[in-house]
């Protein structure tokens, strides 16, 4: 099997939740790669982000967690020659600790513009407990858990990213989808030109990939994936990568990539057609799970559902929840 097939493969288990979790290693060092002409991905098998350079600077989407920046996202960008102090744009898929986590400290030392969907700067914490969570943070009893969003330190309230916009820094545009997978959640997704060599293609990245909530939630994460894939189709995008490498099997693709001869195509254009199938996949096993939650089976469809700790992270808790 092909790498795209296997990969769409892979994706289908994974959404089905039927890989066993956990299915990456955090202490895994993925080297920062070049994978565009004008892409680079900084990142571990669990989260990453893509940083895009334009005429005018840099773009990043997503900044993994807090503890992420310095031991990963500065490094990395100075290996690949990218100056953390460009980041012009940040643009937040959605607010969990694992995407906004960096956002405050590019704020404050560069300061980069920080776009998140509107709902999701309505749960950033007032001036006065942002301050106070600076200040915890620096305690000496200090206990961090990266999951808690109490603790969070978030940047200052700056662009909201609206369904439709598009960003413009230079010679680069990304037009930004709203696609929310809960009621009332929010969440952004992004598509792109990339070059290889020249030749452009269309990336894109989904922002909210996992399936979560209740059945309410879910039917809405179908509606946004396909009027995500409307996108994908109109701008013809053939490339599709989560900033979950564990999501994609990306950090496999990249070894493919750094191991590219010459003339040989980048393994991280899959094809319109697969890029669409990608799509039809996270719709589909969003379905599954939900007829599973129907039959009051967890997601695996292994055995009664328990509420999970993913119904309550990713700063997507339901207000909804438990009606
Ligand atoms: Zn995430």
């Amino acid at each position: 099997m092909d790498g795209g097939a296997s990969i769409l493969k892979f994706v289908q288990m994974q959404q089905c939740k039927m890989n066993d979790k956990p299915t990456f290693d955090r202490e895994q060092v993925v080297p920062p790669i070049q994978l565009f002409d004008n892409l680079y991905f900084v990142g571990n098998p669990e989260v990453g982000c893509f940083i895009f350079k334009t005429s005018e600077g840099l773009i990043m989407v997503d900044s993994c967690f807090a503890h992420n920046v310095e031991t990963i996202l500065l490094p990395g960008m100075r290996e690949l020659g990218l100056d953390p102090a460009d980041v012009k744009y940040m643009l937040v898929t959605h607010t969990g600790p694992d995407h906004i986590g960096g956002a405050y400290y590019f704020q404050k030392h560069y300061g980069t513009r920080i776009v998140v969907c509107e709902n999701q700067w309505k749960r950033c914490p007032s001036p006065e407990e942002n301050e106070a969570r600076i200040r915890r943070a620096q305690e000496p009893d200090f206990q961090y858990n990266p999951f808690d969003m109490r603790s969070l330190i978030w940047p200052n309230q700056d662009m909201v990213g609206r369904d439709g916009d598009v960003i413009t820094l230079g010679d680069t545009q990304i037009q930004i989808v709203k696609t929310e997978r809960m009621v009332g959640g929010g969440g952004l997704s992004y598509l792109a030109t990339v070059y290889d060599h020249g030749t452009p293609h269309v990336w894109c990245t989904y922002g909210n990939t996992n399936v979560v909530g209740n059945l309410e939630d879910m039917a809405l994460y179908r509606d946004n994936v396909q009027r995500f894939k409307e996108y994908v189709e109109r701008l013809g995008a053939d490339v599709v990568i989560s900033s979950h490498p564990f999501v994609d099997e990306s950090v496999k693709t990249m070894e493919q990539l750094r191991a590219r001869k010459e003339g040989e195509p980048n393994p991280f254009v899959f094809g319109k057609e697969r890029v669409a199938r990608f799509f039809d996949i996270l719709d589909l096993s969003a379905a599954v799970i939900a007829m599973r939650r129907e039959l009051d089976l967890n997601e695996a469809g292994s055995g009664p559902y328990v509420p999970g700790v993913m119904d309550f992270i990713n700063g997507s808790i339901n207000p909804n929840a438990g009606k």
